[in-house]
This record gives structure tokens, sequence and C-alpha cells, in this order.
């Protein structure tokens, strides 16, 4: 039964049935499905937000689709229209799947990514890469570590600084520059520690812990970012920190994964790091991301677009799903809101469900499971309250 009524001002409704009544919150989210499996997916985490608004009943969600990326660049002339970047400014969240298609690229070979663009134009410097390892799924490291950190990718600097720009002399010159700030890096470092403050646990031994990620012993540019994040760091004891090379940072994830909590890095590091992590816990298709600033949030999948396997209905949905979890516990907590809290750890719970179970396991995953079966047994693990 359908219990919702009476639109009050500023998203609160009032929510009644036999036993209580409650103000209902709706929430403005603005969906950018974007190419290829970003369709197949971001229906599935659609119908996981309705399983949502339906176990809790002061929690609604007004989705409003809009166009962006390469084929939209190829309709209309433009991946990133003004009016799909005005409902990302004007939504509460940001809910995005995937952008791109090859042999649709800008005149100088690069990719269509509105989703960079939007980086930059919403300040959105926090790149948040859960990497966690669910029950269920088949071991990638010897020993099948319980692996749960997160890569924090500094989002709108670093070497994408020069995405877009960069310089070309000639047939035989091109350069990009590797920008680092020092606002810029206090503000990705701060979060890091702040972040490593608030996850539940510590690492197995104990210690709460950020490491920074960097290459200080070649360039200038990574010893600042080393310099700034050590200052940082001093001014917020309590939290371990720590470095490491890039170099040796791909080994550590490999060889001893349990130590890291929260790792902080620069942005190409991160963009190589999230992939090399989401390998260690089953693959892209179960890596969600968040892209936060201070104002606005955006949530998709790590993955891209998987042309391979676009419009097969094999693709897996789970990382798009725990994207929309992880827009939920950043409303819940730029909101207060605690029942979006809740509606996250919901989120979480029948997720772990659902791959605890083979017959949810995608291609990807080993499995044979179509990608509308998946989203549907996350509905019906939400509807359970597993
Ligand atoms: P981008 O640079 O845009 O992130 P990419 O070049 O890293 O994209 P993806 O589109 O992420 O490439 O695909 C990499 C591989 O992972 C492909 O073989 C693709 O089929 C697979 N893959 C990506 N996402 C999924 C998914 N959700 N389910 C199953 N397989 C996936």
């Amino acid at each position: 039964m359908d219990n919702r009524s009476s639109v009050a001002p500023s998203g609160l409704r009032l929510c009644s049935d036999e036993q209580e009544r409650v103000f209902m919150t709706t929430y403005r989210i603005t969906v950018v499905p974007g190419d290829g499996i970003g369709h197949e997916v971001m229906a599935e985490a659609r119908k996981v937000l309705g399983a949502v608004e339906n176990a809790f009943p002061g929690l609604s969600f007004a989705c409003q689709e809009f166009p962006a990326g390469a084929k939209c660049c190829q309709e209309t002339g433009t991946d990133l229209p003004e009016a799909t970047l005005a409902a990302c400014k004007a939504a509460d969240a940001i809910l995005f799947g995937a952008a791109g298609w090859p042999g649709l690229t800008l005149p100088d070979g690069t990719d269509i990514r509105p989703q960079i663009k939007l980086r930059k134009l919403l300040d959105l410097y926090a790149g948040v890469r859960p990497i966690k390892r669910y029950a269920g799924l088949r071991p990638v490291l010897a020993g099948d570590p319980a692996i749960d950190y997160v890569i924090l990718r500094e989002n709108t600097e670093g070497l994408f600084a020069s995405e877009g720009g960069g310089a070309r002399v000639g047939e035989h010159v091109a350069v990009d520059s590797l920008v680092i700030t020092r606002p810029g890096t206090e503000r990705i470092v701060r979060w890091a520690f702040r972040l490593a403050g608030r996850r539940p646990g510590a690492r197995a031994d104990g210690v709460r812990r950020v490491t920074c990620v960097d290459k200080a012993n070649v360039f200038q540019s990574m010893a600042f970012f080393r310099r700034v994040f050590d200052e940082v760091a001093r001014e917020l004891p309590g939290i371990q920190a720590e470095h490491a090379h890039i170099d040796a940072m791909t080994l550590f994830m490999v060889t001893r994964p349990l130590r890291y909590d929260v790792l902080v890095t620069e942005n190409l590091f991160g963009d190589i790091l999230s992939d090399l992590g989401a390998g260690t816990v089953g693959g892209l298709g179960v890596a969600p991301s968040g892209d936060i600033g201070d104002t606005y949030g955006l949530f998709q999948p790590s993955h891209g677009t998987a042309p391979d396997i676009a419009g097969k209905r094999i693709a897996n949905p789970i990382a798009q799903i725990l994207s929309a979890r992880m827009m939920l516990e950043w409303l819940g907590e730029t909101k207060d809101d605690p029942q979006c809290a809740q509606a996250a750890q919901a989120i979480e719970r029948a997720v772990e469900k659902t791959l605890a179970d083979r017959t949810y396991h995608t291609a990807d995953l080993g499995g044979s499971a179509k990608t509308a079966a998946v989203g549907d047994a996350v509905v019906k693990a939400v509807r359970r309250g597993d």
C-alpha cells in the first residue's frame, strides 16, 4: 500500500498508516546512465532504490534521468548538456553509470568522459574507492584474506590536471604536466584522516592508519605531496601516518592487503591502484566509488562502459548498486538523516547475502547469472530485511 501523502516544503512529506505518522524525506537524485553497460547496471540500482523506498517508509527518491557521454555527444554535439549539468547541481546527489565508447573520441584521440569534466566543474575532489572482499566470491589472493580498505584518490589535479590540455609540438613531442598544490593536497589528506577516524573497526594489527602513496624519491611534485601529508598528519595525532612508494604499493596490495586502512594518493596513481585493488577482491564488477566534494556528491561504479559485453545483459550490477549504497551513506552524513544510513546498511547486507549465493554470480565472477537476476536478488534481500 502506498501510504505517502501531503507534500510539504523542503522535501518533507507527511506519511501515515494505521500505527504511525512519520515525516517522509524526498531526495532529488539526478541519474546519468551514460553509455554501454551504464544503462543496464543503472536499471538494477534503481530497482534497489525502489525496494529501499518500500522498506523505509520515511524515505523517497525523486529520480530523474539525464543524458551525457559519447552517444549523447554524437547525437547532440556535447557530451555534457547544460541541462544535465544544471540537474547535477540542483540535485541532492548524482548517480552516474559509465560513459565513453570506443571509436567515439575527441579530435585529439582521447575519450569522451563527462565524468571527469564533472569532477572539475563540481569540485568533486575526493575519489573514494572502497576495496572490500565479499564472502562468497571466488578467492583471488592466496589465503582468501578479508580485505577491507579505502583508496582515496585526489580527483581534480595531479596528472589529470592536463586532461583536455597538455601540449603537443608538431608530430614529435607531447607533454602533460603533473600538478600538485598545497590546498589540493591538504584537503584530500585531511579527508583521509577523517575517514580513517570514522571507519568501523581497525586493522588486523589494531591500528588505524593512513598510508601516503607517492613517488617522493624521484619527483619534486611527489616529494611536495608527501611533505604536505606529513604536515597535516602532525596536526592530527591518534592515527598512524606512513608512506609507501607507488611501485612497492602495487606489491603490498597483493602480498599484505590486511595492513591497509586508508590509502591517499595522486589522481593517476589512484586511478591505477583502484583497478588493481578491485582485481584483488573480485574485479571491477564489485567495485563502487564516490566522487565527493564539499557541496556535491556523484556516485558511480569504478568500471567503464565495458563495450565487449554491453547489450548482452550479463554485466555485473553490484558495483552500481554499491555506489547507490555509498550515495545513501553520504546523504545520511551530509543531511544528518539516520534513515539514509540505515538504508545504506540494508543494501550492504542485501549485497552480502546475494553474493554469498553463487547462483547470483555473473560471468565476471565465474557464474552465469544475468544482470537483472542479480538486481532482483538484491531487491528481494532488501525487502526481506536480510
Ligand atoms: P574506463 O577507462 O572507462 O574505466 P576500462 O578501459 O577500464 O574503462 P571497462 O569498461 O571498465 O574498461 O572494462 C574492463 C573489463 O572489465 C572489460 O573486459 C569489461 O567487460 C569488464 N567489466 C567492467 N565492468 C564490468 C561489469 N560491471 N560486469 C562485468 N564485467 C565488467
